[in-house]
């Protein structure tokens, strides 16, 4: 089976050929347009602006995924495309250019979920088996997620507030570093002191997966402010200082929480236990070693793909549509979702608790 895929959600344009065979699965080709410069004024995707860099960039994203891996419309299977949840112009663009390209060469055209994609990443970089324990932590989301099935996914817990990487983002912005903010400051971090300022870890002290970043965000400005108002401005050191900081709590709050939920999967006696990264965010050194430690300590196996497959990509969807056609799901009619839950028709095999 050999699958194009498309992905607009956010601020992201992106195609992608994954081909999947007897012989295994390869991506073909794996284009990724981004819009960072776009958006750098704004402090925020903005969604009028993604929506039209979409519509402009995504016929040359396929063009350029075909022309990579080789191949004509003509020798695809199917198409698979981002139906939600996202920016609802940016998932327009991109349903929009899938229709018309499947209508025109006669193919079944496929919806896929945008965290379904993330979700099953881990069985296209290194073929695990249902069922397993997944933490998406991105820009936009933060979950616990028990995924048991192609369709079926039941969430332990996630964010009440911001996501993590948001939380990095704003931590940039507020400190003068580049966007995306993450890496920005991971590499500031590497040269504070994690320990000069006493961060929040929000709701630890609550039972649950459950998780919260707004509060870590509003510490980190009170105590930039305190330093602006005492010294007149922050020095390199206090900026690496509150990055170690920062990154620590996140570290720690992700690590407790996953503790928890790792446990509760456990619980289950799954046959393979393996526990999942994906989403932007996974790219952290200090928060992947922190999961990877827990793991080792409760006898999981820890998955975490390589970057370019954790962020939003198109190689993601076409495979998330290789699993619905290899799960018997018929191509159905459907529409853009700016809101689509992964547990929405999740008969939980997996007693959630609430
Ligand atoms: P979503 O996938 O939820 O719609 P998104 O597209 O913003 O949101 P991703 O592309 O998966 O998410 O990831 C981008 C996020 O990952 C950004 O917020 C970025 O700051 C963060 N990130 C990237 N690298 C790192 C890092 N080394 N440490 C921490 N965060 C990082
Ligand atoms: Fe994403």
């Amino acid at each position: 089976l050999t699958l194009l895929g498309i992905e607009s959600s956010c601020d992201d344009t992106a195609a992608a050929v994954v081909r999947s065979g007897p012989a295994g699965t390869q991506i073909l080709s794996s284009v990724v347009a981004g819009q960072t410069e776009l958006h750098a004024d704004f402090g925020g995707v903005v969604p009028e602006i993604a929506a039209r860099a979409h519509a402009e960039k995504v016929d040359l994203c396929v063009e350029e995924a075909l022309s990579q891996a080789g191949l004509p419309l003509g020798a695809l299977d199917a198409i698979a495309v981002t139906a939600g949840p996202g920016l609802i112009g940016g998932v327009l663009s991109g349903v929009m250019c899938a229709r018309g390209l499947a209508a025109g060469a006669g193919l079944p055209l496929i919806a896929v979920n945008h965290l379904a994609g993330h979700a099953l990443t881990p069985r296209l970089t290194d073929g695990i088996a249902f069922p397993y324990l997944m933490l998406l932590v991105s820009g936009g989301h933060c979950q616990f997620l028990a995924v048991e099935e192609v369709d079926r996914f039941t969430r332990l817990g996630g964010t009440i507030d911001d996501a993590p990487g948001e939380a990095f983002d704003k931590t940039a912005k507020l400190l003068g570093l580049p966007q995306p903010g993450g890496p920005a400051v991971e590499a500031e971090a590497a040269t504070g002191d994690p320990l000069r300022f006493a961060f929040p870890r929000p709701l630890l002290d609550r039972p649950g997966c459950d998780l919260s970043f707004s509060g870590l965000k509003t510490a980190l400005l009170r105590a930039r402010n305190t330093l602006v108002a005492e010294q007149g401005g922050i020095t390199r050191q206090d900026r690496a200082d509150l990055c170690a900081g920062f990154q620590a709590a996140v570290r720690d709050v992700l690590a407790e929480k996953s503790r928890r939920a790792l446990a509760r999967y456990l619980a289950l006696r799954p046959p393979q236990p393996v526990f999942a990264l994906a989403g932007g965010v996974a790219a952290n050194r200090a928060i992947r070693a922190a999961l990877e430690g827990l793991c080792q300590g409760h006898g999981a196996r820890f998955i975490a793909p390589p970057l370019a497959l954790c962020t939003d990509n198109a190689a993601m969807i076409a495979w998330a549509g290789l699993e619905q056609i290899r799960a018997g799901i018929p191509p159905a009619p459907f529409a853009a979702r700016p809101r689509w839950p992964l547990d929405e028709r999740s008969p939980a095999l997996i007693g959630s608790g609430r």
